[in-house]
């Protein structure tokens, strides 16, 4: 007899290993250190060891085909023939080097274009559909099913970007696809498709996944056209395979009519979804004919779930789908979270308790799996252990600093802006800065050469002492001093040689911020990041960034800039506690920074930079939540930047990004002066002032500090020029598009040299 019960299900786990080994070996293998074959054979043993991993933490439904070489975007490329014509012509399956020259390009070819995946920090290779002939050069998701199945005996379930998201993340001509070019290209593509589902059918394949994260996205029934035409020809094609149709990222505005799609699960977020998902789910009822994936568990975020609320939350979706109807998941992919905390041997033991990285999510599913079925006392010994971790960190001194409350309570009493309008504080500043019309600037950050980091490196493992570190700093610091007035710059920075990232740095000196020593996470290719962890009130104790400004300020009679980062970056970049708002800690952050501004000033910095590089691409999915966003981005910096004097002068700056979205806001944080990249945003963030005007100073980035070339003066001046017409002169900067911590010191010079003479050039014909 077959026993009907909840089973637990995974969406994908992470690629890098939980020491990098993924990342090492294609690294190993771009620098030639590793040939295919060997290549190969490793990336197996990852993979198989992936799939043990979490067989042996207890997965009923275990994903495959969900590992990646380098993206999964990129091998729904590779596989079905998406080959921009730059890189040649394919008729097989591609070969490693093919595989990886889209992704980073070859001396002939530029790299494909990457961009963020939905909100989150992880970045996808972006398809380009122009003169496209898809063909199905490899059925990966076959092979993988395969492989699991010879090797381990798993029967996996295949992972697949489905077809309508495949063709939405994609461009053509430059452009997003539309509706009508999804409508146009699905025809062409779908027939593919079709023949990977038969062919997996025929293998006897039960399951697949098919992500369609972009039905999250969709508001109008018309919208689901494609979505329900790819649906009913897969599944008319392959009626043996059974689907799981897979949304993350947020809830269904179109609940009803996704959920009558023709699929035999709906994987709904139930973490990230607003509780939107849920109330449908409870009111709406759900189709008795299909099962309910129901994910439970947080995919991007790395706090243990409280496995008591969890469980009453399963009782509810049992009064909506019986046992054999329902699988328990993560909300998405675990792609976005470290693997596993067992290698954070230095963390405090309270935090320790409060964390669940993959693995540990996945041990959660697998215990109120247990739970689900067996009841709560088959795991009683996990529950209690999940109470009593819970308890301590939450009542642990790390969450209850007094002075930390009283200041948020305060925070209604108080209103946060600058003292005089901005008409009038720009007079004070410029009469107390004097500086010349279009003055220039940099974004804060020089070289971090690789003298910089080895030093760092060294201090860092105790082979060179705190003197000398600081000795060291200071030199640079001091060196650059003098080569930015050598180069006739205005505005001065001290070159944030002590940050090897800018939300990091500031992590290790608020309190609140645990930095993890193995939380890696893939942000593109093999490249990962280890965001910082706020888990706890966050408090100023110490002055952060006073010394080194007034340091470099000694050195020169020209305003040195004070630098920071500010509140919603600092947040949108890290691991934010879950127990209270997000909103309330970034005004924690707020706080804290707000003291910070305050002794620069105190100690003479005439001049405060906060950087608020990460507004825009932290945006929510669905626009109705963008309002409440973007007011607590400028609540937070005003509240960060408004204790001021009005002849103190704050800066802001922003990365690229498409402005057109947030023009208002950037208005709103009320900045005496804002640079923003440019030269990558083809000229639309300065139609977007040209149509609603700009009363305050700004810089709008003169050249791409992304590529070592030199900018020459003509174009500098072109570039000026252009901005010009839509800017008055007396409100414009010149500075580059961003920092220049990842370039070489010698274009570096050369660039910003050429940047000094076109500003000299045109002052000189006003
Ligand atoms: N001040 C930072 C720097 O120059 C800003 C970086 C950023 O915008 N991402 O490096
Ligand atoms: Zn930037």
């Amino acid at each position: 007899m077959v026993i009907m019960t909840v089973i637990s299900s995974n969406l994908g786990y992470p690629r890098l290993g939980e020491h990098r080994e993924w990342k090492h070996l294609l690294e190993h293998f771009w620098k030639g250190q590793l040939d295919t074959t060997a290549f190969h054979a490793q990336a197996k043993q990852l993979r198989l060891a992936n799939l043990k991993k979490q067989q042996a933490l207890g997965i009923d439904l275990i994903p495959v085909a969900d590992n990646s070489d380098y993206d999964h975007v990129l091998d729904t490329i590779a596989a079905f023939g998406v080959i921009p014509a730059r890189y040649g012509h394919f008729d097989q399956q591609l070969d490693l080097h093919d595989y990886y020259a889209l992704a980073r390009g070859t001396k002939d070819a530029v790299a494909s274009e990457m961009t963020k995946w939905f909100n989150i920090n992880y970045h996808y290779i972006v398809p380009e559909f122009d003169d496209v002939h898809f063909q199905l050069l490899d059925n990966r998701w076959l092979r993988y099913y395969q492989e699991a199945k010879d090797e381990l005996g798993i029967t996996g379930k295949p992972v697949i970007l489905g077809p309508v998201s495949f063709l939405k993340l994609g461009k053509r001509n430059g452009q997003y696809l539309d509706d009508a070019a999804v409508t146009e290209l699905l025809p062409q593509l779908l027939p593919l498709y079709v023949q990977v589902f038969q062919e997996l059918a025929a293998a006897g394949v039960q399951w697949i996944q098919l992500d369609e994260p972009t039905l999250v996205k969709t508001t109008q029934s018309a919208e689901l056209r494609p979505y329900k035409e790819a649906l009913t020809q897969l599944h008319a094609a392959a009626p043996t395979l059974n689907i799981e149709l897979q949304t993350y990222f947020d809830s269904l505005d179109l609940y009803d009519q996704i959920v009558t799609l023709p699929v035999q699960a709906i994987g709904l977020d139930l973490v990230h979804d607003h509780g939107e998902n849920l109330t449908d789910l409870l009111q709406r009822g759900f189709p008795t004919d299909k099962v309910l994936a129901a994910g439970i568990i947080d995919g991007h975020n790395v706090w243990v779930s409280d496995l008591s609320a969890k469980l009453a939350l399963i009782q509810q979706l049992l009064a909506v789908v019986p046992s054999d109807h329902l699988w328990l998941q993560p909300a998405n992919s675990l792609l976005h979270v470290p693997i596993t905390t067992a290698n954070e041997t230095k963390a405090d033991p309270v935090l320790l308790g409060g964390l669940a990285f993959a693995d540990q999510k996945l041990a959660e599913l697998s215990t109120l799996t247990t739970a689900a079925n067996k009841g709560t006392a088959s795991v009683q010994a996990a529950f209690d252990r999940n109470r009593a971790n819970l308890d301590a960190l939450n009542q642990s001194s790390h969450r209850n600093n007094q002075a930390v409350r009283e200041a948020e309570a305060h925070l209604t009493d108080q209103t946060f802006e600058r003292q005089a309008p901005f008409a009038t504080r720009i007079q004070l500043q410029h009469d107390r800065l004097n500086l010349p019309l279009l003055p220039t600037t940099t974004i804060g950050s020089f070289p971090q050469s690789s003298e910089v980091r080895s030093k760092r490196a060294a201090w860092r493992k105790g082979n060179l002492s705190d003197e000398d570190y600081q000795a060291f700093l200071h030199a640079e610091t001091k060196r650059w001093i003098e080569i930015q007035e050598q180069l006739g710059l205005d505005v001065l920075v001290h070159g944030e040689f002590e940050r090897t990232d800018m939300v990091e740095y500031f992590g290790q000196k608020l309190t609140g911020f645990y930095a993890t020593q193995n939380g890696w996470v893939q942000s593109y290719g093999s490249r990962g990041v280890r965001p910082p962890i706020i888990f706890g009130d966050v408090a100023y104790t110490q002055p952060i960034t006073v010394a080194a400004s007034v340091y470099a300020q000694s050195l020169t009679t020209k305003p040195v800039k004070g630098m920071l980062t500010a509140p919603l970056t600092i947040i949108n970049w890290s691991f934010v506690r879950d127990d209270i708002p997000k909103a309330q800690v970034q005004n924690q952050i707020a706080l804290a920074l707000r003291q910070e501004v305050g002794n620069l000033e105190k100690a003479g910095i005439k001049i405060i930079q906060v950087d608020e590089p990460a507004l825009r691409e932290g945006l929510p999915l669905k626009a109705r939540h963008w309002k409440s966003y973007l007011d607590e981005a400028v609540y937070s910096f005003k509240i960060t930047t408004t204790g001021v004097q009005n002849d103190t002068q704050i800066h802001t700056h922003m990365c690229y990004s498409n402005f057109a979205d947030i023009i208002g806001t950037i208005k709103a944080l009320d900045a005496d002066v804002i640079s923003i990249e440019t030269s990558r945003s083809h000229g639309e963030i300065i139609s977007a002032f040209e149509t609603t005007g700009y009363d305050k100073e700004i810089g709008l980035g003169v050249y791409d500090i992304h590529s070592p070339r030199v900018p020459s003066v003509d174009e500098i001046k072109t570039n000026i020029q252009r901005a010009l017409r839509v800017i008055d002169v007396h409100q414009f900067w010149i500075n580059p598009d961003c920092g220049l911590k990842t370039r070489q010191e010698p274009e570096t010079r050369a660039a910003l040299a050429n940047m000094v003479a076109a500003r000299d050039a045109i002052q000189s014909q006003l």
